[in-house]
């Protein structure tokens, strides 16, 4: 794919969505490139349920609810999902923006990427990554019905899954290493088709054809105990480890993890950059000063 438009931004979280939403109510030439599969950032990775009390003009709304209103502004036309992008340059005055397998020419790049984008923490086992029955999140659960699943994890939404999911399967495992649950155990409390291995952890995968077929677990043991191991047969291993935070680098001028900017959010030449990805004095993370930021770069950048 290769686009051309007046602006790029990069980074559909709070503040790439509000400046996106600018845009869209301006008639404006823009694409909002995303590098997970879904909008919201740290809102909806990190804290869906809370309660947000300090944006000005609304009193209380939860982060997940605050993500579905300012996406309401925004046209899904405009937004391109899996985009993670690698690099941002601009040569003859023209920003080139590129992912893996895309590459956008715009007026103007604004990033967004805040802390970064979040990846799913690998099971940590040979080959993993080969496996296309192993996975990381789920939207949806009843393609799970009879399959034989082995979940790994140990906090809320492991157990959200374990229950779940053994409602659908009688032959479900829920692996964790450790002999408590972080999440609440109280969740799994009646899951009585479920098959819960404490304290355990994965071992190997036994892989034919691209797919898991088996996953191998080990007890955690203390000195002069005896190993144990137990191969479970899988359709689906599930992982839920949480998510591990990954930072572009890109070709500007950083503070640690930020990147610098001047008194106009701009970094170098028709990049700017907003959110919590931009280092100034007295800079604030929050999501009213990111917001900020996008209204005086929209009126600023005058496309
Ligand atoms: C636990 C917690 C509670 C908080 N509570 C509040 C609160 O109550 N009120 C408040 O105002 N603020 C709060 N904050 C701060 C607020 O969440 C951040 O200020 C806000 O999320 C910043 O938004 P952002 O869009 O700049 O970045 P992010 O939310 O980090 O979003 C960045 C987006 O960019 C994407 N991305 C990253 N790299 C790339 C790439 N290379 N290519 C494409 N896309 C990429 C990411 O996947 C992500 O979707 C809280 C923060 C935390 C951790």
């Amino acid at each position: 794919m290769n686009r051309n438009v007046d602006v790029i931004i990069v980074g559909a979280g709070p503040i790439g969505l509000y400046l996106a939403s600018l845009f869209e109510n301006a008639n404006k030439s823009y694409l909002l490139l995303e590098a997970s599969d879904h909008v919201g950032g740290q809102l909806v990775n990190l804290y869906p349920e809370k309660d947000i009390v300090d944006i000005p003009g609304i009193e209380c709304i939860k982060a997940k609810d605050y993500i579905a209103l300012v996406s309401s502004k925004v046209s899904f036309d405009h937004v391109l999902l899996n985009q993670n992008v690698l690099s941002i340059d601009e040569i003859n005055n023209e920003v080139i923006t590129k992912t893996k397998d895309n590459e956008f020419h715009s007026k103007y790049a604004v990033i967004s990427v805040g802390l970064g984008f979040s990846k799913p923490r690998p099971l940590g086992v040979n080959n993993e990554e080969e496996a296309k029955n192993i996975l990381y999140s789920l939207k949806d659960f009843t393609f799970l019905k009879d399959k034989r699943v082995a979940i790994f994890g140990g906090g809320d939404s492991a157990l959200d899954w374990a229950k779940a999911i053994s409602e659908l399967s009688d032959d479900t495992h829920l692996i964790h290493r450790r002999l408590e649950f972080r999440g609440n155990p109280e969740t799994i409390k009646n899951s009585h088709n479920l098959k819960v291995h404490l304290p355990y952890v994965p071992k190997e995968i036994d892989f034919k054809d691209g797919l898991a077929r088996s996953v191998t677990i080990s007890k955690v043991i203390s000195e002069g105990e005896k190993e144990e191991e137990i191969i479970i047969p899988v359709d689906y291993i599930l992982v839920n480890y949480g998510n591990v935070p990954t930072n572009t680098p890109f070709n500007l001028d950083y503070d640690g993890n930020f990147i610098k900017v001047d008194e106009n959010l701009r970094s170098k030449g028709n990049i700017y950059v907003i959110g919590d990805a931009c280092s100034y004095e007295n800079k604030k993370r929050r999501i009213a000063p990111g917001n900020n930021e996008a209204d005086k770069l929209f009126k600023l950048l005058a496309i």
